[in-house]
């Protein structure tokens, strides 16, 4: 069939074959097929969907597109996690050393920051020295002898999708459940795992606004990873507000490092513990996860997470007793009385964009040293004048993005409900 055939063939809502979807992406990534096609095939199955087995032999193919990481035979599993993204999100940082510590191997490829969202690796590089590009031995050597690493992708990893990706952003074609999908998955598996788990989020600072959207693409997401053989489990949680009370970079390394002192905010050690113990479970390492909670607590406790991420940032050319700078600090008040009943999260990341802490172009330099602390949660009785949140930033940066801020916390005279961190447990969907 030719490209033009298979692009109208899903156009008019029918399935592909296996073989067409091999044939259309070998001819993407080869460059046979033209970024043209590409993108109306793109368009297609965003407008008409795909289904399971479509998706998982899309998510194939884009992972043959290039190589996957070679594995030791030391017999310690290889997991990771992956995050839809969010708003303060800095799980990974205390996850990666603390799964290390349980015999694990996390070999852990994370990204910069997308739309709203901060990116693990600008937020490591607040650490002076920090290397997040590494080449794919560099990589490999790490995750085995310090037992995890945090980095960017390589070049050989799941090429395609780079390509598709960046075409996808240009063309409206980002929010489609199978492509996110193959997206995810390709780059996920061809860290050759045993077990992944994928924090999927939902809510105001999340891509997927509602509960039942991040339903939809957790199954898809767990569906795919079984149909791999990589064992998948997706927690569905709450981003209507920022977890932790740091957003920035610099801050949301200090604060990462705070919890694996267990002097970090509940939130974000109840959400390290349930994603951590759904690996341990999964690679075998613990009964169930209550068995794998102790474990994980213990090695919080006994101060060897802490020191296993100074590893981690030493071998990655790190200094983690460097200072790390965060600009001055000065509060927004609330303008009246009552209670938190609403955080736009999403426009705190837009906040700290503005700030400088992300990108607005490509090629914008990150400054760590800005941030927000949040000194309010949502369903918090406020009082007029009190300190709701805490800007890091040059003054004359701070007044330019008050009004921004002012339109953050809506505050009114009833309580609301207690919101759920952990809302739905996605394991291997029919
Ligand atoms: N993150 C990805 O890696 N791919 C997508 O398509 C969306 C989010």
């Amino acid at each position: 069939m030719s490209p033009a055939e298979i692009i109208i063939k899903k156009r008019d809502g029918q399935s592909l074959t296996a073989d067409e979807i091999r044939q259309f992406v070998q001819g993407f990534a080869s460059g046979s097929i033209p970024d043209y096609q590409m993108a109306a095939l793109a368009m297609a199955i965003c407008l008409r969907g795909m289904s399971a087995e479509e998706t998982s032999a899309l998510t194939s193919e884009m992972l043959a597109s290039g190589t996957t990481l070679p594995r030791s035979d030391d017999g310690r599993p290889r997991v990771d996690k992956h995050s839809t993204g969010g708003i303060g999100d800095k799980v990974s940082l205390v996850l990666a050393p603390l799964l290390a510590c349980c015999g694990l191997v996390v070999p852990m490829i994370s990204g910069r920051g997308l739309g709203a969202s901060g990116g693990t690796l600008d937020k490591l590089e607040a650490i002076p020295g920090f290397r997040t590009e590494l080449s794919q031995d560099e990589l490999r050597n790490i995750s085995e002898q310090v037992g995890c690493v945090i980095c960017g992708t390589t070049h050989d990893l799941a090429p395609a999708d780079r390509k598709l990706y960046q075409l996808r952003d240009v063309t409206g074609t980002i929010e489609s459940v199978p492509l996110i999908t193959s997206s995810i998955m390709s780059k996920k598996l061809a860290e050759s795992l045993d077990a992944l788990v994928l924090d999927v989020k939902f809510g105001s600072g999340a891509f997927m606004k509602t509960l039942e959207d991040a339903r939809e693409l957790a199954a898809s997401l767990v569906r795919v990873g079984a149909n791999m053989n990589v064992k998948t489990t997706a927690l569905l949680t709450d981003m209507n507000q920022p977890l932790g009370r740091m957003i920035g970079n610099a801050v949301e390394v200090d604060e990462s490092v705070a919890t694996l002192e267990m002097n970090g905010p509940a939130d974000l050690q109840r959400l390290v513990l349930a994603l951590g113990a759904e690996l341990l479970v999964a690679a075998g390492i613990s009964r169930n996860l209550d068995a794998a909670t102790a474990t994980l607590n213990e090695q919080l406790t006994s101060g060897n997470a802490r020191q296993k991420f100074d590893e981690m940032v030493i071998a990655q050319n790190g200094d983690p007793r460097a200072v790390r700078q965060v600009a001055p600090a000065s509060e927004w008040l609330a303008p009246r009385s009552g209670y938190v009943v609403g955080i736009d999260a999403n426009k705190l990341g837009w906040v700290i964009i503005e700030l400088g802490g992300g990108r607005k172009v490509m090629t914008d330099r990150i400054h760590h040293e800005v941030g927000i602390e949040m000194l309010v949660r949502l369903g918090d009785k406020i009082d007029q004048g009190q300190p709701a949140m805490r800007v890091f930033a040059d003054p004359a940066d701070a007044s330019r993005i008050r009004p921004l801020l002012d339109s953050v916390i809506q505050i009114a005279d009833n309580a609301i409900a207690e919101s759920i961190l952990i809302a739905g447990r996605l394991v291997d969907v029919e």
